[in-house]
């Protein structure tokens, strides 16, 4: 209970865009009387809207930011663990550390992870595209498919097979990675002397549209700007299974070695382990107008794992997490929470480079004007997370895979000659 305590204890777990923003909105809070612990399993921030660029083989230090770098002289202890369990009854949290983490209140921003909803082989053959590590691994899948089409031995056929890519799901997420990937390909194939021919990308819908979730004027431009980099197009299409070099749609099959699964996430399972949430249809938690867990007086949920309209959203988990903070800060004076209102998203999907769809309420603004709002919007969030300077570099494309961090430690360095892939 908080009232033996000198300080209310605020435990934020997460630190995704969900969690990094409430513990920045928590330290920036009017009330002293706060002790602030921010726990993450990774040391730094992934800024997933901008992953297919590591997809495209631009280095992870891209889309990646350290804790550090973000919290650098804030009143707030990052640990990096990784929680296990969480307890309401004794407010507590355990991590694989072993070490405990009591608190007076909670935010758990514990985001998604991908849902392959039981199709047969789903899981074992595709690629996902949810973290750094799932888009390096595509990439240097891409690679070494360029690299086999260019060795001497593969028949005609097999290049076909091999350079036949489908993407499955076409959310934003896909229609971004689908518009990427058509140039990039290209100049692989240049790269490697393969036959710019050869190569096939198709985007599988299971929905009549893409973009089933925006309004159709908006996926009718995203089409014919897909249609024009090469992309082929394929609606009503939901995937049935899955083998090692093979795909099954309703009504088609087709041999391929890539298939990207965009089409599926749900709330992160560990929800599920702590005693006492509830859950709709998706899995997402229920919670109260103040944005805590029904009936849990002491725990918020923000981001990707609330069941809130907007939620599915990075500009939804960062709302939710100001919102949150706002509310700890409040209680910790002994003032009433302020209940939540649920903030329409805007939209900006780049597809291809220098080419970007926008929608701002009822305005569409598609091309090279789209893409620099969505640039504006990448920076504004730079902007609002690190110093300025900080902020430009991580704005700022172009960086090199290092070997002594811990991300690209962990990534294969690609051979000096294909760096300029
Ligand atoms: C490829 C891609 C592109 C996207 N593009 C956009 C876009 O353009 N615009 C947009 O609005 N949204 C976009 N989204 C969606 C957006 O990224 C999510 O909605 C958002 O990340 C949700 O925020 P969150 O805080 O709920 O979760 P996350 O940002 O996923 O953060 C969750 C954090 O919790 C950590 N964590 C998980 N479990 C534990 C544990 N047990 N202990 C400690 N830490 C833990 C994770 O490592 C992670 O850091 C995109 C998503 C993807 C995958």
């Amino acid at each position: 209970m908080i009232t033996n305590q000198t300080k209310t204890r605020a435990l934020v777990v997460g630190a995704g865009f969900g969690g990094v923003a409430a513990a920045l909105t928590l330290t920036k809070a009017k009330s002293s009387a706060l002790e602030i612990t921010l726990i993450s399993n990774k040391p730094h921030f992934e800024y997933y809207p901008a992953l297919y660029r590591v997809v495209t083989g631009r280095s992870p230090l891209e889309v990646c930011i350290p804790l550090s770098a973000i919290f650098h002289g804030s009143k707030i202890e990052v640990v990096i663990d990784e929680i296990t369990t969480l307890d309401p009854g004794t407010q507590t949290a355990a991590g694989l550390s072993g070490r405990r983490y009591g608190y007076d209140y909670a935010i758990l921003a514990l985001g998604s992870e991908t849902a392959y909803f039981d199709i047969p082989g789903l899981r074992e053959f595709s690629f996902g595209f949810k973290s750094i590590q799932e888009a390096s691994r595509l990439e240097k899948h891409l690679q070494a498919l360029f690299k086999n089409c260019a060795g001497g031995e593969t028949t005609q056929e097999d290049k076909v097979c091999l350079l036949h890519f489908v993407i499955v799901g076409a959310g934003p997420s896909g229609v971004e990675l689908a518009g990427e990937l058509a140039g990039y390909l290209k100049q692989l194939a240049r790269h490697y002397r393969v036959a710019e021919n050869l190569i096939t990308i198709d985007l599988f819908e299971g929905a009549g549209r893409i973009l089933p979730a925006l309004p159709e004027a908006v996926a009718r431009r995203a089409s014919r700007r897909l249609r024009a980099l090469g992309v082929n197009i394929f609606v009503n299409r939901p995937l049935v299974s899955e083998e090692a070099e093979k795909i099954m749609v309703r009504g088609l099959s087709a041999k391929t070695e890539t298939v990207i699964w965009t089409a599926g996430i749900k709330p992160n399972s560990f929800f599920q382990k702590i005693p006492g949430l509830t859950f709709d249809q998706r899995g997402r938690v229920i919670v109260d107008e103040y944005l805590r867990a029904k009936n849990q007086e002491r725990i918020f949920v923000i981001g990707d794992g609330a069941a809130t309209p907007y939620t599915g959203l990075a500009q939804t988990a960062i709302y939710d997490g100001r919102a949150a903070a706002v509310n700890i800060s409040r209680l910790a004076r002994g003032l009433k929470p302020l209940a939540y209102q649920p903030k329409p998203p805007s939209h900006a999907i780049p597809i291809g480079r220098g080419w970007g769809l926008a929608v701002l309420g009822t305005v569409i603004i598609s091309g090279r004007f789209g893409w620099l709002i969505r640039r504006a919007a990448d920076l504004r969030y730079f902007l609002s997370i690190l110093p300025v300077r900080k902020a430009l570099l991580a704005f700022r494309p172009g960086k090199k895979i290092c070997r002594d961090c811990p991300i690209c430690g962990k990534i294969k360095i690609i051979k000096k000659e294909e760096k300029t892939i």
